[in-house]
């Protein structure tokens, strides 16, 4: 059986077709980041301008790629929740009628649980087994027990880490930083805190008072901004300006991202723990996302999973962050399940937000 998948949730355009077993025959992305960088974010309508402009040659390329034939396809999978509603419509309006003229079934994608289960397509990974998922639009913490069966310990309350790194590497002008020009915010921060004084600035890990699984990044947000301002008046210098210090203030942000997900990630593997919710047997961690590629943060994950009896896994980058593969792979998990497979002419629509699971996070701060 083969799968083909469509991703165009938020600002990459990507396809992939692979086999029952996960080979990858054939893949493609496209990628808005550098358009975005220059606007300093994603503006929707441009997004969805750019998916338009590109989707019909990503999927073309990927079937190409792959020598598969549109009618050798068993499904085609789409990414139809959560994400911009007008980056999701271009896909979802492309896969309608893809699937309809070469009557091909049809599986929508929920876009977190595809980042959730891509780990399953590298290695065996039995269910049950916890989840971070960090990028720059999510972070939540899960049990997945299923192809279509989550339990959601923890969310953010209101950025992701991804998106807080790139405001951080933005008010610090790191595009215009000569070692940094065509990184994002995360990597670059990720350089620079390399030769940084984590402990010159303490910045408090947020949400210490919080006994949950939920996470808050804006408030660090702020202690880092603060800070940045400070420096600039001491030194008299011009907003965004700032040199003598950013090595110092990227360890120290990263540094403090790291232990805030590390301790929501250790009480959320307690409260597993506590319900039975992982196997005793060689229970997993599952890290993913594009804040994943982190190996600060991986390291502070991996100290968790140590101190804590689980094995870390850690996909490498390219599947941690958006691709067709993931998609695809989820489709496969679905078809291999029955589960949720459409007829070529059914009538599906986009969600924007969509939660990931059956929602367990006020019982995580009840047990606490
Ligand atoms: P989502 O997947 O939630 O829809 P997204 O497309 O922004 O959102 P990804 O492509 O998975 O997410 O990841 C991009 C984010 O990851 C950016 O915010 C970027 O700064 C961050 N990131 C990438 N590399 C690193 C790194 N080495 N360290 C920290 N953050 C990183
Ligand atoms: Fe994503």
């Amino acid at each position: 059986r083969l799968v083909l998948g469509i991703e165009t949730s938020c600002d990459d355009t990507a396809a992939a077709v692979i086999s029952e077993t996960g080979t990858i025959l054939g893949e493609c992305l496209h990628s808005q980041k550098e358009v975005h960088l220059r606007t300093g974010g994603i503006v929707p309508t441009v997004a969805q301008q750019l998916h338009k402009e590109h989707i019909e040659r990503v999927v073309q390329e990927a079937l190409e790629r792959s020598g598969v034939d549109p009618r050798q396809l068993s499904a085609v999978a789409t990414t139809v929740k959560p994400g911009l509603a007008l980056s999701l419509g271009v896909g979802l309006e492309f896969s309608r009628s893809f699937v309809r003229r070469h009557s091909t079934p049809f599986i929508p994608v929920h876009h977190m649980e595809a980042h959730a289960l891509t780990v399953r397509l590298l290695q065996p990974v039995p269910f049950p087994f916890l989840v971070l998922l960090v990028s720059g639009g999510h972070s939540l913490l899960a049990v997945a027990r299923g192809v279509d069966d989550f339990l959601l310990l923890g969310h953010t309350l209101d950025e992701a880490p991804g998106d807080t790194l790139d405001k951080v590497a933005r008010r610090l002008s790191l595009t215009e930083h000569p070692r940094c020009s065509t990184l994002s915010g995360g990597q670059a921060i990720e350089l620079l805190a390399q030769q940084g004084d984590h402990l010159r600035f303490p910045f408090r890990t947020p949400m210490g008072q919080t006994y949950d699984c939920c996470f808050s990044f804006s408030g660090l947000r702020n202690q880092v901004n603060t800070t940045i301002e400070k420096k600039e008046a001491e030194e008299g210098i011009e907003r965004g300006t700032l040199l003598s210090c950013v090595n110092d203030i990227a360890a120290a942000t990263q540094h403090t991202v790291a232990c805030h997900l590390a301790k929501r990630t250790h009480r959320a593997v307690l409260f597993c723990k506590a319900n039975g919710l992982l196997p005793s047997l060689a229970p997993t961690l599952v890290l993913s996302g594009g804040v994943a590629s982190n190996q600060y943060i991986r390291k502070a994950l991996g100290i968790i999973a140590e101190a804590t009896g689980l094995r870390l896994l850690c996909p490498p980058a390219k599947f941690c962050t958006d691709n067709g593969v993931m998609i695809a792979w989820n489709g496969v998990e679905r078809l291999r399940e029955g589960k949720g497979i459409l007829p070529p002419d059914a009538d599906v629509s986009y969600e924007p937000k969509a939660p990931l699971g059956v929602d367990l996070t006020s019982q995580v701060k009840a047990a606490a």
